[in-house]
């Protein structure tokens, strides 16, 4: 079955002139976004499959010469005081602020959100420009008990260096200002990689930097922009001036980063693949999980990290409970994300799409039944684009297709009877991210969080798996890297820690009370 949207859809003619002139708003020169050459990249929108634009993708001189600058400006930008660093980062906040209209409808331009999520998007920006400011005063060392009389003994944290920042598609500009909103109020320089899919947010984003650093009095090397595809990103993973690679992407991404940072001890943050499941007891309350389903499940377009890709439900309720996700389902507005009233946008590229088809082909072979959804909504104006209808997919058990990451709206479905199988359900799987359970039963809901419950990197409690808050630290475990984000003590990882011990006294003894001389 499909249905047609096409009559709804922009022209791409109308969204290349609304992109333009949101760049131009955010400060971005025209000639910045129509000079493609030779090997460099074509900016496109998923809302038509359309060209938007050509640009230059970096050459290897000008990566070189990137890391260079930053490296120069880290010189000088690490003895500046935390706080007055600060100011930089509150600067960027305020911009963010006000381009807020001009950035949300690039995001959605680019990526495909709609307008609420790409205005969420931004807003994420904002919260952690503020959450950065306040930490640019709170980047606190501990002081311990020596052994020794007469000694003080304490640690201090000290900037790291360069932090390369590869980004992808999906999150076009928030994992960026997670990641240089406190980079640079811990005293590091930025070199931003952003996704090949979404150069054209990247480029606001950093010309309201550059702005934010003219006004702040902030070296102009604090931040750079290289434009390109894996091989850039790979110029920045090798490049032992970059102190820190911050990478978010695939898992197939992460396999390729990880061992070359590794081989040269850069430090290494991963933000991979996730595989996100919700436990739906028989104590749940079906109308609250519902509506956490659909959003973490279908939101999107099941393109976040921590999408909903699996539904583990007591078999007691799954039939209420699928009767009611599957009646939800039917409200779904697929289309133009620009539209009032849509919640479901295109996938990024027809390749997506070929990759959801796989996926519920193989489903459905391992003896899956589609309850709803899953075939495309055609665009005859827009054949290039890629809209479906979010998928519902009952399972007879967790096959290799439900155990890997399809980045695409499926939602499969299996059935549990206790607790602890579905515990096994949920965390057989080689992702860690992000996870949930529905109960109204305490003890359920203390098992999950517990040492043998949830064995993802984020753990929640009758809401969904997606959209976390910048407050906590956002990773996950197993394969979707182990690296830590955004808020609680993830600043430690762009610092370097320094152990300092000062002995005040007119003795020299030793620890361990070694005698020696
Ligand atoms: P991707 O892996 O194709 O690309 C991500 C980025 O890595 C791009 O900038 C790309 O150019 C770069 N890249 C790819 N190979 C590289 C290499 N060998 N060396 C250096 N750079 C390289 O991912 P995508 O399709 O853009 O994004 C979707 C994936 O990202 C999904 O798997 C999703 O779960 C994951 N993701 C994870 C998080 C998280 O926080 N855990 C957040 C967002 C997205």
């Amino acid at each position: 079955m499909t249905s047609d949207i096409g009559s709804s859809l922009p022209r791409t003619e109308d969204l290349r002139r609304r992109a333009q002139e949101r760049l131009s708003a955010c400060g971005v020169r025209p000639g910045a976004w129509d000079g493609a050459r030779d090997g460099g990249l074509t900016a496109r929108t998923p809302l038509t499959g359309g060209t938007l634009c050509g640009l230059p993708a970096a050459s290897p001189q000008e990566v070189e010469a990137a890391v260079g600058e930053a490296a120069e400006a880290f010189a000088v930008w690490r003895m500046r005081p935390a706080p007055a660093r600060g100011a930089l980062v509150k600067r960027l906040g305020e911009l963010l602020g006000e381009h807020r209209e001009d950035l949300a409808e690039l995001v959605t331009i680019e990526a495909g959100k709609i307008r609420s999520e790409a205005l969420g998007e931004v807003q994420e920006m904002i919260d952690i420009c503020d959450f950065a400011v306040g930490l640019s005063r709170q980047l606190y060392g501990r002081t311990m008990a020596s052994e020794r009389p007469g000694h003080r003994l304490s640690e201090s944290w000290h900037p790291l260096g360069v932090v390369g920042v590869i980004s992808a598609f999906n999150f076009p500009v928030a994992v960026w200002s997670w990641n240089t909103a406190i980079a640079l109020a811990c005293g590091d320089t930025v070199v931003w990689k952003p996704s090949e899919q979404t150069p054209l947010t990247s480029l606001a984003c950093a010309a309201l930097l550059t702005r934010a650093a003219a006004d702040t009095d902030a070296p102009a090397g604090v931040h750079r922009l290289v434009l390109g595809g894996r091989e850039t990103g790979e110029r920045l993973v090798d490049d032992a001036r970059v102190a820190l690679v911050s990478a978010t992407g695939s898992v197939r991404m992460g396999r390729e980063v990880g061992p070359r940072v590794a081989a040269r001890f850069g430090r290494l943050l991963l933000e991979l693949g996730g595989n996100n499941a919700a436990v739906v007891t028989s104590s749940a309350d079906l109308d609250l999980a519902v509506r956490a389903i659909v959003f973490s499940a279908a939101g999107t377009a099941g393109q976040r990290c921590t999408t909903l890709r699996r539904l583990i439900v007591h078999e007691d309720v799954a039939g209420a409970l699928l009767e009611k996700v599957v009646h939800a389902y039917g409200q779904l507005r697929v289309g133009d994300p620009l539209a009032e009233g849509t919640l479901v946008g295109p996938l990024i590229s027809c390749a997506a799409r070929e990759a959801m088809d796989e996926a519920l082909a193989a489903a459905q072979a391992d003896g899956g039944k589609v309850l709803t959804g899953g075939e495309p909504v055609l665009q005859t104006e827009a054949p290039q684009a890629a809209y479906v209808r979010p998928a519902v997919v009952r399972m007879p058990a967790q096959t290799a297709v439900v155990r890997r990451e399809t980045f695409a709206p499926i939602l499969y479905v299996l059935t549990y009877r206790t607790l602890d199988e579905a515990l096994a359900l949920h965390n057989g799987v080689p992702q860690g991210l992000s996870s949930s359970i529905f109960t109204r039963d305490q003890r359920e809901a203390e098992r999950f969080l517990a040492a043998d419950g949830s064995d993802c990197g984020i753990a929640n409690v009758n809401i969904g798996t997606s959209g976390a808050e910048i407050g906590g630290a956002f990773g996950g475990e197993k394969e979707t890297g182990g690296g830590r984000e955004s808020g609680s003590d993830a600043w430690r990882a762009y610092m370097r820690r320094a152990t300092n011990t000062v002995n005040y006294s007119d003795s020299l003894p030793l620890a361990q009370g070694v005698s020696f001389l």
